[in-house]
């Protein structure tokens, strides 16, 4: 049963709007770019596994969560989450390609792709450990005991994996259903499992690296401004007295300063004034901008032109 649905990362989403507005030339940008790629490699693995437990019928009665983050004093974000009658599992989703090493002493992930590049990445069994713990102390706090078990799961066969010993079970994607059957003891109550369902429903946390301009400490001034042709891929688009035109490519679009907002809130901050609007948008009239604010219907503080309007609700 499909408790917490599939979403791209907020981060995937603001890494979007970063690159798509960082000039090329800056020096950041071909590492963002490359972290996007990763970031959205990694949200479609997490698609692929979501729909694949979906298919299975011994989950059926269970509840499958992606995407989970709860208050804890171990920070812990789980890609998938199941309630299973006796037990709680945790999946750690890897979508790499290539070739990869599993490390044991240090513990680390190394990547070697196959144009030969050579990628480290935190062993994805300290994330799980991390996270079985921090769930371990959560239920305490609720105090629910109840066994916590945890796997990292590759999606493809994309994947040539080397391990040299490890604590916790490495599986591909094909292997969930053998793995869960072992998992999974039939008729047991299942009072528990909605019990905590809701425990976990009613704690849950978002947690955004916003805005990102801050978090990767880039002056918001490399950013391209104007508002998005999504039929051309060029910035400036005309505001026409209903929606936008667009002089490149001459299409038009009535809601095309949403997504340019929502970029604004991702990369630069929460609240924007009708000044900034005018400039993130290129907008000449202080009257227009008005308007396109008020319409939105966001909440407000202050008043007259030093009005901000609150973005977190687009
Ligand atoms: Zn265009």
């Amino acid at each position: 049963m499909l408790v917490k649905p599939f979403a791209p990362s907020s981060l995937t989403k603001g890494l979007q709007a970063l690159v798509t507005r960082l000039q090329p030339t800056h020096p950041q940008y071909q590492s963002l770019q490359q972290e996007l790629k990763i970031k959205e490699a990694g949200d479609f693995g997490e698609q692929y596994v979501m729909k694949e437990l979906q298919q299975i019928a011994l989950l059926n009665d269970c509840y499958i969560f992606h995407n989970v983050i709860l208050p804890s004093v171990i920070p812990m974000q789980i890609d998938i989450l199941l309630i299973v009658p006796n037990a709680i599992i945790l999946l750690e989703i890897k979508n790499i390609r290539g070739t990869v090493h599993f490390k044991s002493d240090p513990r680390q992930l190394i990547r070697t792709s196959e144009s030969g590049e050579v990628h480290v990445f935190t062993h994805p069994e300290i994330q799980l450990e991390q996270y079985i713990q921090g769930m371990r102390h959560f239920l305490h706090t609720q105090h629910i005991s109840i066994p916590i078990y945890g796997a990292v799961v590759f999606p493809f066969n994309n994947v040539n994996i080397h391990r040299e010993d490890g604590r916790l079970p490495i599986l591909m994607a094909k292997e969930l259903p053998i793995f869960l059957h072992q998992h999974i003891e039939k008729n047991k109550e299942t009072v528990t499992m909605t019990a905590i369902k809701n425990l976990i429903l009613s704690h849950l946390r978002d947690k955004t690296p916003f805005p990102l301009c801050q978090y990767y400490q880039i002056d918001d001034s490399a950013l391209r401004r104007g508002v998005y042709c999504e039929n051309c891929a060029e910035f400036g688009m005309e505001k026409l007295k209903i929606g936008w035109h667009c002089q490149m490519c001459q299409h038009r679009c009535r809601d095309a300063h949403i997504q340019a907002l929502k970029d604004y809130y991702m990369l630069i901050g929460e609240t924007i004034t009708n000044r900034e609007c005018r400039d993130f948008l290129m907008i000449g009239s202080e009257h227009i901008a008005k308007r396109i604010l008020q319409k939105l219907q966001l909440p407000r503080s202050g008043s007259n032109k030093y009005s901000s309007y609150k973005l977190s609700g687009l």
